[in-house]
């Protein structure tokens, strides 16, 4: 696991650091995670790192193509490791879960707008929100 996280960031010619090992490695544990929660798991960790650290590690990693950042409305960015395709999300506006929708096209873009003259689209982020099984149960038995 780590070896193939160290491989990953060398490809992708990152030095390969404590700090950003255990970020990848929270992130493969909790998917979609903002600074703050990743910051929380590698302190849960014994990882002492200070919300700043992991900020900048995240920054090099999305750089870098190995992280995936999206930022959901009134939320903070949030971050995953499944980058290899075109997957849309599905956010709780109750609960702020994220759960992972998969492309019917799973290519980018897979929505075509009509953009303005000589505007090249390569992305369409699409992000459902509405309520989660959870939050929809939890209000009927409120
Ligand atoms: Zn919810
Ligand atoms: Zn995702
Ligand atoms: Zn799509």
């Amino acid at each position: 696991m780590t070896e193939t996280d160290a491989e990953l960031l060398r490809e992708r010619g990152l030095r390969v650091t404590q700090g950003r090992l255990a970020v990848l490695d929270a992130l493969a544990r909790q998917p979609h995670a903002d600074a703050d929660a990743v910051h929380r798991a590698l302190a849960a960790a014994g990882h002492e790192t200070s919300v700043q650290s992991v900020h900048n590690v995240l920054g090099d990693l999305t750089s870098a193509g190995v992280l995936r950042r999206f930022e959901p409305e009134r939320s903070a960015a949030r971050y995953e490791r499944r980058i290899d395709d075109n997957h849309h999300h599905a956010l709780c506006r109750v609960c702020g879960r994220v759960d992972d929708v998969d492309c019917v096209v799973g290519a980018a873009p897979c929505l075509h707008a009509d953009a303005p003259p000589g505007f090249a689209v390569d992305t369409a982020e699409v992000t459902f929100v509405g309520v989660c099984a959870d939050c929809a149960a939890a209000a009927t038995t409120a």
